[in-house]
């Protein structure tokens, strides 16, 4: 059974895209199966996996409408093959924003992406969701359909205030619709040690939530900034970047946590 993790938060910017493809390509690396879920009509985890969110037959906007499975729509890319870490996509591109107006009347309609997943679990032991920054239709199947949220953030001033707006999304979908769904963690992403507040708001962060703040941490790189635009995840682009290095350190803690609470 595949563990399934929704990246979340509100804003944009922070790091959701960027955690996605290079989790996945290092949980990928560290010998785990994953399947990547691009829930973002931008399709900036499916290009920054090497799939061209134009030229895609099929993607997720048919699996929440139910005219295609996850097995028919997910791809391995080729660029992700080449270099020896291969991940399964399920992309999107601009046709996903339909999707949030098709739903609207729809039976089960926060529930399909959890229906598709259902059917393919035992082929994965990650599926991450990279979710668009808004609280919608897409996010909600997102939350639907995961058992953990992981949450990328920045260590700046309003942090700790949106964290709050997430907890209490996380909390409500808990209580009405997915009883599994649950805060895996936070994750201190673009992080500058040198800079003062950062580090202030660092330990607010860790004084408020515990062993919820990870002990990875992602450090501002402009090497997982470049990698997008080669068509793949940092890590693959530059194993020896620090960014790189700080993510394959955070899917072993990831992996290691998961082990200790079976
Ligand atoms: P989101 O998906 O939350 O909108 P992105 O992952 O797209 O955020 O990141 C926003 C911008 O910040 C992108 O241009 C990305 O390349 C850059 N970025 C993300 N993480 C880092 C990092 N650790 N170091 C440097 N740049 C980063
Ligand atoms: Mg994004």
């Amino acid at each position: 059974m595949a563990q399934i993790f929704c990246i979340a938060n509100q804003k944009g910017g922070v790091g959701k895209t960027t955690t996605t493809v290079n989790l996945a390509a290092a949980l990928a690396h560290i010998g785990q199966r994953v399947l990547l879920v691009d829930l973002d009509p931008q399709g900036n985890a499916t290009m920054g996996s090497g799939v061209d969110k134009r030229a895609m037959e099929l993607s997720v906007y048919d699996v929440l409408l139910e005219s295609a499975s996850i097995a028919e729509a997910a791809v391995v890319p080729d660029k992700l093959k080449e270099v020896g870490a291969g991940y399964a996509v399920l992309g999107a591109n601009r046709e996903l924003a339909g999707a949030e107006v098709e739903l609207v009347g729809e039976e089960r309609r926060e529930r399909r992406l959890k229906d598709a997943l259902a059917q393919v679990s035992a082929d994965y032991d990650f599926v991450l969701i990279d979710c668009p920054p808004s609280l919608s239709m897409l996010t909600l199947n997102g939350l639907c359909a995961a058992q953990g949220v992981i949450v990328p953030m920045q260590c700046e001033y309003f942090a700790l205030e949106g964290l709050a707006d997430l907890t209490n999304t996380i909390r409500q979908v808990h209580a009405n619709l997915n009883r599994d769904l649950r805060l895996i963690g936070l994750l201190r992403m673009m992080f500058d040690a040198r800079i003062t507040l950062q580090q202030q708001v660092s330990d607010q962060l860790k004084a408020h939530y515990g062993d919820k703040v990870f002990d990875a941490i992602i450090p501002r790189n402009v090497r997982l900034a470049e990698a997008p635009s080669y068509g793949l995840p940092g890590v693959l682009f530059d194993p020896a970047a620090k960014g790189s290095k700080a993510f394959v350190a955070f899917a072993e803690e990831l992996v290691a946590r998961g082990l200790r609470e079976k």
